[in-house]
């Protein structure tokens, strides 16, 4: 034990990994899929007390990061060029990543002779359909920020940061230069308490999978297998040829390090399967062993853990053509190119918790005219087996976003990156 305690922090997580999935697979067997139990429920209550620790944090973080961060850019002019190359860096990464869905999905076509065992009992008002996809961008706005914060509406929080760093750098230094102090001691004292956190990642860790192994219904996976396989694919190949290429060519930096340096993030990710609840780890991650300076990193990442989701945006593009094809209804070319413009605005509002990214489809499959009460009960049989692809997508979503901050970092001259990776 006490070995395992002086090993570093990753290879603590990744053996955490291990355990959780060796528990998982005894509670699943022992259980068949429905565990209960003392034990079982102290193992749970792990992983949620780490889930929630990391949400405790975002609200002051991302509020605290990105007003402290957009305050430091300066001039109308500097916060004007970083939004272009963050926006342009994330339309560009997520269309390359809708386009692998797209053909992927009518390659391998998953939805043809699909067997799709809906339950007749399936609700499908279980399943609240998301607004369209003008009012997303509209809703951004927040009509009280304080509000906007109770609700954890991370698009509002940004909103009204990002227009409270601005207003700082309208005033004059001596009523603007205090209040930026102040935001910046509070993100410091935020990242010291999410590095506390992040300490406790193993736990959390062998909790979180613990839970997903052990209350997996294998029966459906196995109907669905060539569904799995089509999303996983395509997040495999955005993840790890598209994304080093990107690294390679955008920075010229070995992506071994980059993975390397994430390492926690991709863990976290992967067990909370939420891009918010990771975005803490993400941003130590990408200033402390990238080296991207608190002024990049502190607009980039909280605005990509909300607007910038390739992993998701791969699912809906790749889940919408399943749709298409379980109901057996063929696409037009037009068709297809509301789907992939769709599936872009349905990943930018996509909020950053597990399986939102299901509910967002009905954006998509609502822009290209399917009826709701089919598409419903297929969804909803892609819920029952999502929590796996949402795993992974979410570690393609917070991927891009560190992927992100370095290009971005490297485009406005920072150098020396990945110092202390070895
Ligand atoms: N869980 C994903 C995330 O937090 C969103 C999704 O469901 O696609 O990034």
């Amino acid at each position: 034990m006490k070995r395992i305690l002086k090993l570093k922090l990753h290879w603590q997580i990744f053996i955490a990994m291990i355990i959780g999935t060796i528990t998982g697979i005894i509670f699943q067997s022992v259980y068949s899929g429905k565990p209960e139990g003392v034990v079982f429920t102290i193992i749970i209550s792990i992983g949620t007390i780490f889930i929630r620790l990391l949400r405790m944090v975002i609200v002051p973080l991302v509020f605290t990061s990105i007003t402290a961060g957009v305050a430091s850019v300066g001039s109308g002019k500097a916060l004007g060029r970083l939004t272009v190359k963050s926006f342009s860096y994330y339309i560009v990464t997520s269309l390359i990543a809708i386009i692998i869905g797209l053909v992927l999905a009518n390659l391998l076509k998953p939805g043809v002779g699909a067997h799709i065992p809906v339950s007749g009992a399936f609700n499908k008002d279980s399943l609240q359909a998301p607004n369209s996809p003008l009012d997303i961008l509209i809703d951004t706005i927040p009509t009280n920020p304080v509000e906007a914060m109770v609700r954890f509406d991370m698009m509002g929080i940004i909103f009204f940061s990002i227009m409270l760093g601005y207003g700082i750098t309208k005033v004059k230094p001596e009523i603007g230069e205090p209040v930026k102090q102040l935001f910046n001691s509070g993100f410091d004292i935020m990242m010291a308490i999410t590095e506390s956190i992040i300490k406790l990642a193993p736990l959390g860790v062998f909790g979180l999978i613990t839970k997903a192994v052990s209350t997996a219904g294998i029966d459906l996976f196995k109907d669905l297998a060539l569904y799995i396989l089509t999303v996983s694919a395509g997040l495999t190949i955005h993840l790890f040829i598209v994304m080093p290429a990107v690294i390679f060519i955008l920075t010229g930096y070995n992506p071994y390090l980059h993975f390397k340096a994430m390492w926690p993030m991709i863990i976290t990710a992967f067990t909370t399967s939420s891009s918010n609840a990771t975005l803490p780890v993400t941003m130590q991650c990408v200033e402390k062993n990238v080296g991207v300076s608190n002024k990049i990193s502190s607009f980039v990442l909280p605005l990509g853990a909300t607007v910038n989701m390739n992993g998701t945006a791969l699912y809906e593009c790749a889940g919408v053509i399943f749709i298409s094809q379980v109901l057996g209804l063929h696409l037009t070319v037009s068709q297809q190119i509301i789907i992939v413009l769709t599936a872009l605005l349905a990943a930018i509002g996509c909020a950053g918790i597990p399986a939102a990214g299901v509910v967002m489809i009905f954006v998509v499959t609502q822009a290209v005219g399917f009826k709701d009460a089919d598409v419903a009960l297929i969804i909803g049989t892609m819920l029952a087996v999502d929590r796996p692809l949402d795993m992974y997508r979410t570690v393609l979503n917070v991927f891009g976003d560190s992927v992100g901050a370095v290009v971005v970092a490297k485009s406005e001259g920072e150098t020396n990156f990945y110092q202390n990776i070895k």
